[in-house]
């Protein structure tokens, strides 16, 4: 195997004997053939040496190392990995993770298509859908609860070319049940894409219940460190190839080498990670249900989650993810004086990173509110990320501020 890993990438039959800690050590990373370097260099190159002739070739070619917008060492070692962590055939590697959702929308979708979105999505996934695809590229989308499969099923149009949405949504934690999804999109001949953000693998993995296209911002769980940007589609090669020749090449939402060098450092502790964070989340999520001055928290591994079920079938029974929203009793400036009090907990944007992330969003979702539930309309929101300290430490940190916030 290590004479394998000088010589080129190790190929795909090499990575799908290994098991997932295996792989998340050694999965796409090569020896330097020149220093003898066990860990896979940081090639900062943008362009590579080319052939005697090379007049004939493809310059657009994503699979050749030519020019790094297409193709980059780093970043082919990268996707080698990620593929093989979701057991799929091919992975490409974009900047961020909104890249790769665009890459995934502006390769299959044309003028006339019409697209279903989960009510419940990303915010610039939400704003593509709602804003630039329909008005300026004449594509359509209805956002339909994701929870409630007769909607789904009605609003399926025969030019329906994409059904869309988040495993765990971001932020109400609303669960997809990807494999009903999936014969819903597949039945009418639409293509499904999930983005698993909230649940990489080895939690979960968005192809084997049906879905076309895995997506992931790898900015979180799988770089899992808050010090890089990226984003991954996998799937099908041809799938996959067709996001490579159109949205990599001539798009150029490419990764940097430096950032697919890191989030391949990163990911080496994922398995290590992820189920750390779930299991302090169960801990924290019930510490939160059970305290009186907290007005509801929502996370799929409780009874009241409304998907909980759905989760528990889908997710195996014991893992429902690290973030969950919630809200203490109080307007926005209580909740805005809770997350001052927290020590420990920092208040930042993104999820997934080591330290434990807390952010006060509004009671006003982008395009209404109504597409949240009704707590949250009522008391706002904050979406909290569990990671890496102990969660004792976080649970006393929460309890503290609680108590500091409501004690006058
Ligand atoms: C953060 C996030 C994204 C966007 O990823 P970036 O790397 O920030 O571009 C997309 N989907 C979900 C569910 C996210 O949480």
């Amino acid at each position: 195997m290590l004479e394998n890993k000088v010589q080129g990438h190790p190929d795909k039959e090499d990575l799908s004997s290994l098991s997932f800690g295996t792989l998340a050590v050694h999965g796409g990373n090569m020896m330097d053939a020149t220093t003898g370097a066990i860990r896979t260099p940081l090639v900062m190159a943008n362009s590579y040496r080319l052939p005697d002739d090379p007049s004939t070739m493809d310059w657009s070619d994503p699979d050749g190392l030519t020019y790094t917008r297409n193709a980059g060492h780093n970043q082919v070692c990268l996707e080698k990995k990620l593929a093989a962590m979701e057991r799929a055939d091919e992975c490409a590697v974009f900047a961020t993770g909104v890249a790769a959702l665009y890459s995934v929308f502006f390769t299959f979708l044309k003028t006339g298509d019409h697209v279903v979105v989960g009510d419940v999505t990303y915010e610039a996934v939400w704003r593509l859908f709602e804003e630039l695809l329909p008005k300026r590229y004449g594509i359509e989308a209805t956002f339909v609860d994701m929870s409630n499969l007769d909607a789904v099923e009605a609003a399926m149009r025969p030019n329906t070319k994409l059904v869309h949405t988040e495993t765990i949504a971001n932020p109400t934690t609303k669960v997809a049940d990807v494999a009903a999804l999936a014969q819903i999109a597949h039945s009418t001949g639409a293509m499904l894409s999930i983005d698993a953000t909230f649940t990489p693998p080895p939690m979960f993995r968005a192809l084997e219940h049906g879905a076309d296209l895995a997506i992931h911002s790898l900015t979180k769980y799988i770089n899992g460190h808050g010090d890089a940007m990226g984003g991954a589609v996998i799937g099908r090669s041809a799938l996959v190839r067709a996001i490579k020749h159109e949205a990599l090449v001539d798009l150029g939402g490419t990764a940097s080498p430096f950032n697919a060098w890191l989030i391949m450092r990163g990911s080496v502790t994922l398995p290590l990670r992820l189920p750390r964070q779930m299991s302090s989340a169960k801990k924290v999520a019930s510490f939160l249900d059970a305290h009186p001055r907290v007005a509801y928290v929502m996370y799929p591994g409780l009874f009241s989650h409304p998907q909980h079920e759905v989760a528990v079938r889908q997710f195996g029974g014991e893992h429902f993810g690290a973030v969950m929203a919630f809200a203490v009793e109080g307007g926005p400036d209580v909740q805005n004086r809770f997350v001052s009090n927290l020590r420990i907990v920092t208040s930042a944007v993104s999820l997934g990173h080591d330290e434990t992330l807390i952010v006060h969003v509004g009671a006003e979702g982008r395009g209404g509110s109504d597409r949240y539930p009704k707590l949250f309309q009522k008391y706002g929101h904050l979406r909290l990320s569990v990671g890496l300290e102990d969660a004792e430490d976080l649970i006393s940190d929460l309890s503290r501020a609680l108590d500091q916030t409501f004690a006058d």
